[in-house]
Parts: structure tokens; C-alpha cells; sequence
């Protein structure tokens, strides 16, 4: 996906803050952090949003939280918030499948 921030962001042709990589994720600090710690899960892969995974991309799912859990543990989170906005009406901007992991603060519920 030639044109896709995240899958640009993913092959180092745009900078980012970069947490964790390993060869199916990738993790770097949201641009415009809405909590102390404000970091986005992405799949190398580029899946557009979660409802347009299948079966087969079940095993990289799993494997996401799996790097988000681990990841949230080294920044010595113990609660933090871990939520994928699918689709424009859940105020998903960029289309590439992301799960913003937060924490350092107090959530609400539900959100907004
Ligand atoms: P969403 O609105 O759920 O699609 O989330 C997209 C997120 O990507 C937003 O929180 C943006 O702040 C973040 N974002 C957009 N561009 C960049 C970038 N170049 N580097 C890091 N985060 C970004
Ligand atoms: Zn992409």
C-alpha cells in the first residue's frame, strides 16, 4: 500500500518515535498524544481495519496484544487502555489497522 502512512511509517520512509519493533509489529508514539503515554500497535501488514481481517491474519491479532501487553509492562504501566477505532463513525483517520495503547492517567467509561 503504496500511499499509507502507517505502511510508510513501517518501511522507514517517514520518522517516527519508535517503541518496539519486531517482524510482524511495530510500536511508536502517537503524534498527538491524548494521554501521558500514548502509543499505537501496528501490524507491518496492511490490514485496513480490524473488520477487514480474516482467519487467516488471527494468529498476527493474537500476536499484537500479546506485544501490546509486553510493551505496556516495560513503560511500567499496570492499567492503560487498549482500543482500535474501526471505521469513520468510531473515529478511525488513518486507514491501517492500529490499536492505541494509553496510560498515565485516569480513563473514563464509557468513552466517548
Ligand atoms: P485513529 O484516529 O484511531 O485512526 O488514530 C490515528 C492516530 O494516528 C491518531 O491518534 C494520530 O494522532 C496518529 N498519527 C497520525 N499521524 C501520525 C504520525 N505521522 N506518527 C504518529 N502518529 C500519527
Ligand atoms: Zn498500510
Amino acid at each position: 500500500m503504496g500511499s499509507c502512512l502507517f505502511c510508510k511509517i513501517a518501511a522507514k520512509e517517514i520518522p517516527s518515535q519508535f517503541i518496539f519493533e519486531d517482524g510482524e509489529a511495530l510500536v511508536f508514539k502517537d503524534i498527538n498524544p491524548k494521554a501521558p503515554t500514548h502509543v499505537l500497535v501496528v501490524p507491518k501488514k496492511h490490514i485496513a481495519r480490524l473488520s477487514a481481517s480474516t482467519d487467516g491474519d488471527r494468529a498476527l491479532l493474537g500476536h499484537l496484544q500479546r506485544v501490546a501487553a509486553r510493551v505496556a509492562e516495560s513503560l511500567g504501566l499496570d492499567s492503560f487502555r487498549l482500543v482500535t477505532n474501526n471505521g469513520v463513525g468510531a473515529g478511525q483517520t488513518v486507514d491501517h489497522l492500529h490499536y492505541h495503547l494509553m496510560g498515565g492517567r485516569a480513563m473514563q467509561w464509557p468513552p466517548g
